[in-house]
């Protein structure tokens, strides 16, 4: 099964998210079978990486977008783990500190890309500045609405300058999300996580939901593309997410450079 032709967000074309289902199985059932997969995808994502630092021409950035409690963090923490933390970066993007609201919105984003042969996790990114910043009336309409056009010219040059990006939209339902939040009020071990604007946004759903039907219609390109992981099961999203990004490492065809020295004479000579 090609996953990113079936969970691409298809550029130029508007986006229903009632249309996508977040329980979907993919046709997968849990169990062994597909948990072996997913640790094979995370083994190969290993691998390449290696080769994604040695060949040193490519970086790749993953954007993790979605609702609280969608699976950001977990997302992270499953399908990185064999990823060497040499290589790899994650930056958690939070209300804008009094220095970065004193810049461009994207003046914090581009200090964290990636650089050549490495990989840059954003926990969520540039596109909180189209989704709460207009929900929650941060900055007028007519402040917001002209980022979806520099969010793309922006992403387009960092794919022409060879960083690979995708992204991610997490999607869970709002049945699923409640399930979620009621698990961390009932667990001291989660209660860190909690926090006031969490239940407030949900209070705004269908605004979110809004705006991210914009997001995800006007920002995903051929350059830059969004996919859409039905992601009220986790080990179906874990699945989506390492398949994806094996999918789109193997389709870049990397190989590692020539030695820069002759091997056969080296070992002769030791
Ligand atoms: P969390 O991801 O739960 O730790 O929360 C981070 C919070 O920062 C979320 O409530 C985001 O909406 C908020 N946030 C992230 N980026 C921005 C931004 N550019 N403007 C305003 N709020 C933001
Ligand atoms: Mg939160």
């Amino acid at each position: 099964m090609n996953l990113r032709d079936r969970l691409l967000a298809p550029p130029g074309k508007p986006v229903k998210l009632a249309s996508w289902d977040a329980a979907d199985t993919l046709g997968l059932k849990k169990g062994d079978k597909t948990e072996t997969t997913v640790a094979k995808n995370i083994a190969r994502l290993d691998e390449l990486q290696y080769l994604m630092y040695a060949e040193h021409r490519r970086g790749l950035l993953v954007i993790l977008q979605g609702a609280d409690a969608s699976g950001k963090d977990g997302t992270i923490r499953h399908v990185m783990t064999g990823v060497n933390p040499q290589g790899c970066r994650v930056t958690a993007f939070k209300v804008p500190s009094a220095e970065e609201a004193d810049h461009d919105f994207l003046w914090r984003v581009h200090r964290a890309v990636p650089a050549r042969g490495e990989i840059a996790i954003f926990n969520r990114s540039h596109y909180e500045d189209v989704l709460v910043a207009r929900v929650r009336q941060l900055v007028p309409k007519s402040v917001w609405s002209g980022r979806y056009d520099q969010i793309n010219q922006f992403e387009e040059f960092l794919v022409d300058n060879d960083i690979i990006v995708v992204k991610f939209f997490l999607h869970i339902s709002k049945d699923e999300q409640k399930r979620r939040l009621e698990e961390r009020l009932d667990d001291p071990t989660k209660h860190w996580k909690l926090s006031a604007s969490d239940f407030e946004d949900r209070k705004r759903w269908d605004e979110y939901v809004a705006a991210y039907e914009d997001v995800l219609s006007r920002c995903s390109t051929e350059a830059a593309p969004w996919y859409i992981v039905p992601a009220d099961r986790k080990w179906v999203r874990n699945f989506a997410v390492s398949a994806i990004l094996v999918e789109t490492l193997e389709a870049c065809r990397m190989k590692f450079p020539k030695p820069a020295v002759d091997v056969s004479r080296l070992k002769a000579a030791l």
